[in-house]
């Protein structure tokens, strides 16, 4: 597409296809995630920014307070009043207000504040008091929220088809997005980032790290966002837009045709490479197993625990894996126990990790950290296990130690509901993703103990080559596949292989077509993906010889750039 009168355009990275027809909807104040971002350069918009947030939340108070107030009297209605109040405390608000004046971001000054109240309140005996604190920590948690914009999304439901553009976009925002919504253009944020991730599983356009985004475009203005090129076409001519709508109409096509499709995904001699589905959530997305899935290779857990202002009971965490459990037997289902840190903050009523989201108490750490809220956890995945065909694994992992830790507590959790008599089965299966190298340099003493692995290649490569994972060039680093992820892929497959254990790809670089031959050589038994991705791959085993693979992949072991990589993988493609 050319800029041509009145018509422009605007480049990025095309993070999820298709093409996305509406017009321009400018998220305001999309916020930033909190502590990982430089400081703002003018404390006095950042000022402004927080308390427009506050008097937003301090509104939403009010009137849900009304309405409740008005469905079940004045008792209950009363408890939002409460909240009300220790919005605008004024001490409260001098003392985040001084921290932002300090150069602080709104969210940090907020999560500094609200932190130092919880260390408080361990030091409180009295009851009444104590929930007091509880309400206070709420509040914190609704304010940040309200500043990283997770629930912006939903001003954007009555606007027809729109474009949202955005600064930054939460994994948070994106888990509950109205249908309207046609396309992504973001400036921050990376291909393997949880907000890319999920805009593929729900098929929306997204293209990421478009500069200074919200200033380049006119709210309102008619758009044709391009997934696959990056490309944001503002004001587009006629012919522009009668392209789109012929490649967007060719795409559902192809899409249907691809549905219909569910030859065995083995390779021309024989080799079956299993495909499975990564899920987010129950209730946004399909579980009906649309394109013919092996099972759930990756249930990311978590999201259950999004949007919320207290923690889901036992009972609630069962019924959403039972749910899926059911719907996918005999198929397995494997849930990993949740990963919060990075950019998946824990949600209220557990505290995060004050020094680093992405190195500090992350995935199985803070699990381990948070014993009573983990047993609960394990509680209601063991009990799903008891209907369905379910696996559990442990996110994070960095050794044996901390996965015999995890081992234990499940057991515990075991014992525990069979001594209440609740009848569970054979035992579930355990197993680790590997995400960081120190898992993959041990993959030989934790084969011995998992039941299986699961390679997380987004963070496996983030931590292995210390990009962050958020980065938007982060595409362009080897193709996904530098001799460092290569060889240890090819370690761990062999040292799993070894004790006869299984292992699965869950990370985006599953549905790589490119990478395929290499991760079938290396001898990858399970390839887990977001379901739109299966069509395309099933297709392109069922084009391989898994005899060709082997032999590129040991060639490719012995290369020393990514680029030489990436030049062999080019000439393999058909
Ligand atoms: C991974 O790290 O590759 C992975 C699948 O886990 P997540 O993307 O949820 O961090
Ligand atoms: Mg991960």
């Amino acid at each position: 597409m050319d800029d041509n009168a009145g018509c422009k355009v605007l480049k990025g990275v095309g993070v999820s296809k298709g093409i996305g027809i509406g017009r321009i909807f400018i998220l305001q104040d999309s916020g930033s995630l909190a502590g990982r971002k430089a400081a703002p350069d003018k404390p006095e918009a950042e000022l402004l920014r927080y308390r427009a947030a506050r008097d937003r939340v301090w509104l939403r108070f009010r009137q849900d307070a009304a309405h409740i107030f008005k469905e079940l009297g004045p008792g209950n209605g009363n408890i939002l009043d409460v909240h009300a109040l220790i919005l605008k405390d004024q001490v409260l608000n001098q003392e985040i207000e001084l921290l932002i004046q300090d150069g602080k971001k709104a969210e940090v000054a907020v999560e500094t504040v609200f932190h130092e109240i919880s260390d408080r309140q361990k030091l409180v005996k009295n009851e009444y008091l104590k929930e007091r604190f509880t309400v206070a920590r709420d509040i914190g948690r609704q304010l940040v929220i309200e500043l990283l914009g997770a629930h912006r999304l939903e001003a954007v439901k009555d606007k027809g088809d729109v474009i949202v553009v955005a600064r930054e976009l939460t994994p948070f925002a994106l888990a509950e997005h109205p249908a309207n919504i046609k396309g992504f253009a973001v400036q921050t944020g990376g291909p393997t980032g949880h907000a890319a991730i999920l805009a593929r599983a729900y098929n929306i356009p997204m293209v990421l790290g478009i500069q200074d985004v919200e200033k380049a475009v006119i709210d309102g203005a008619p758009a044709v966002l391009n997934g696959a090129t990056g490309e944001l076409v503002l004001y587009p001519s006629p012919e522009v837009l009668e392209d789109s709508l012929r490649l967007r109409a060719a795409e559902l096509a192809a899409a249907d045709k691809a549905r219909t499709e569910n030859a065995s995904p083995e390779t021309k001699d024989g080799r079956r490479v299993n495909l499975l589905m990564n899920i987010e959530t129950t209730y946004n997305l399909n579980i009906s197993n649309p394109h013919g899935a092996d099972g759930v290779g990756l249930f990311r857990s978590e999201f259950l625990f999004m949007h919320r202002e207290t923690l889901p009971a036992e009972e609630e965490q069962f019924r959403e894996f039972e749910k899926v459990a059911k719907a996918f037997f005999p198929r397995k289902v494997i849930i990993r126990t949740v990963d919060f840190g990075g950019d998946k903050p824990p949600p209220a009523g557990l505290e995060a990790d004050k020094a680093s989201a992405y190195s500090g108490l992350r995935g199985i750490r803070f699990c381990l950290a948070h014993e009573e809220f983990f047993e609960t956890h394990l509680r209601a995945i063991l009990r799903a296990g008891a209907g369905g065909n379910v696996g559990v694994m442990f996110p994070m992992v960095p050794g044996l130690e901390t996965f015999r830790k995890a081992k234990t507590l499940l057991k515990k959790a075991k014992d525990k509901l069979e001594a209440e008599g609740v009848k569970l089965g054979k035992a579930m299966q355990a197993g680790i993703m590997i995400e960081v190298p120190s898992a993959a340099l041990t993959a030989g003493a934790l084969a011995r103990e998992a039941d299986f692995f699961s390679i997380g290649t987004n963070d496996l490569l983030q931590y292995t080559l210390g990009i962050d994972r958020e980065d938007p060039s982060y595409s362009g680093y080897g193709l996904f596949l530098p001799p460092s992820i290569l060889q240890l892929v090819q370690l761990v497959v062999e040292s799993a292989h070894k004790k006869k254990k299984p292992v699965a790809v869950c990370g985006e670089l599953a549905h790589n077509t490119m990478a395929l031959p290499l991760l079938i050589g290396l001898g990858v038994d399970e390839l887990s993906m977001d379901a739109s991705h299966i069509p395309a791959t099933r297709q392109a085993i069922r084009a391989l010889s898994y005899a060709a693979c082997r032999e590129l992949a040991q060639k490719a072991l012995l290369l020393e750039t990514p680029a030489e990589i990436r030049d062999l993988m080019k000439s393999a493609l058909p």
